[in-house]
């Protein structure tokens, strides 16, 4: 049997071939919507699914750009295969819809994704489908929430913005005993730190706008996960559309060549950023799974082999020392997003998050004063340089 490369080698090379047409060493941009059959047969035998090949760029594999991208973010995540999205928003929308239909339940992560939160409490209702957000980080919680028609758990960990940790290898054998499918949304991770299909869950998912693309230069989002889900989903989102443009597919496959060495600055960065903050007299309390006071520093150690880039804090003197703050740094944005090069700031209460209702915010941790924080990787001492003089000024 051939040797497995390790995740470095596959971030340069997986799924990469060299043009059959040119012999070009980086993968074309397939710029294109249709493609030319040989003759009638093949494309009947194409559309009924009885020849491989590609037919309409919204059906998968869509163009062979997608299809390098999906087959080397499976090979990242440990899937059996892959499907692209024009965002994150578009692929978790395409995995709900290839699992729940009315009448079904979902157990959802209570701290998740704004827009996530929107979707699954605001539009899913209205198709008929109940949604259950708890504290998942503690299993009892997700025990108690079963019903016999729940069909799928859904977690992001670490969570977005409390960092809250949860145990995906836990949850994904709960999920299985119940006959469940269980979603990762590993977004703040991304593969290079925690491989969810390795630890027993049966979709992993990312938003490609943050650390995939890595440059704050596209949107994107991308799947993998077993052949038969993914076989369903491939259905989905031929009905549905949604998927990725060809030229960001080409920027994300470049973004992951590099994802490895990214994302080792980010979480070097971020640690030596979480102890500057954890140091400062001016900040009540910070949240970074690498510090061991994180609540489930543990857990995270035990599923994670790095602690990415996001952390959030909150500065003593609440939501105006927060803004003072945010208006008072030089070096680093202020802008949502995360997993850009640069170090972006900002304030979930009023910003990706204030769509999540003020009693929820509260419930969850997400406290006005948080500032959440994702490190670029630029030089560290400039990233914490920065921090201080903006926390002086407040
Ligand atoms: C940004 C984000 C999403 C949504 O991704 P888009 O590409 O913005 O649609 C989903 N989950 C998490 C954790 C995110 O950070």
């Amino acid at each position: 049997m051939e040797r497995e490369v390790k995740f470095a080698t596959k971030c340069v090379h997986a799924a990469e071939k060299p043009d059959p047409a040119f012999g070009a060493h980086t993968t074309p941009i397939f710029q294109t919507s249709t493609f030319i059959f040989e003759n009638a047969e093949q494309g009947a035998a194409r559309f009924a699914g009885e020849e491989p090949g590609y037919v309409y760029a919204r059906i998968p594999p869509n163009t062979p750009t997608h299809a390098v991208l999906a087959e080397k973010f499976a090979a990242l995540e440990g899937g059996e295969a892959g499907q692209t999205f024009a965002s994150g928003m578009a692929a978790i929308t395409a995995v709900v819809l290839t699992t729940l239909k009315q009448g079904d339940h979902l157990i959802s992560t209570d701290v998740v994704y704004g827009c996530t939160y929107s979707l699954f409490s605001e539009v899913l209702p209205g198709l008929g489908i109940d949604v259950s957000f708890v504290d998942t980080s503690k299993i009892e919680n997700i025990k108690r929430a079963f019903k016999p028609e729940t069909k799928m758990v859904f977690i992001e960990t670490p969570a977005n913005p409390t960092m809250t940790v949860c145990d995906i290898a836990e949850i994904s054998g709960l999920a299985r005993e119940h006959g469940v499918i269980c979603v990762v949304d590993n977004t703040f991770a991304t593969p290079y730190f925690q491989r969810p299909l390795e630890l027993g869950a049966d979709v992993s998912l990312s938003s490609c706008t943050k650390y995939i693309g890595g440059h704050a230069d596209l949107l994107g989002g991308i799947v993998a996960g077993k052949k038969d889900f993914m076989k369903c989903l491939a259905t989905i989102v031929g009905y549905t559309g949604g998927i990725m443009g060809p030229h960001e597919a080409w920027l994300c496959i470049r973004g992951l060549k590099t994802l490895h060495i990214r994302m080792e600055r980010h979480a070097e960065n971020a640690m030596k950023v979480a102890e500057f903050l954890e140091s400062s007299p001016r900040v009540e309390w910070v949240r970074y799974p690498g510090l061991p006071g994180h609540p489930q520093h543990e857990l995270a150690r035990k599923q994670m082999s790095g602690y990415s880039g996001m952390l959030s804090f909150e500065v003593r003197g609440g939501v105006e020392a927060g803004r003072k703050l945010m208006d008072n740094v030089r070096l680093c944005s202020l802008a949502v997003s995360l997993g850009a090069t640069d170090t972006l700031i900002q304030h979930p209460a009023s910003m990706t998050h204030a769509c999540v209702p003020l009693v929820v915010r509260k419930r969850v941790g997400i406290t006005d004063g948080l500032v959440r924080l994702s490190v670029g990787i630029e030089d560290p001492e400039d990233i914490i340089a920065d921090l201080k003089q903006a926390l002086e000024i407040i």
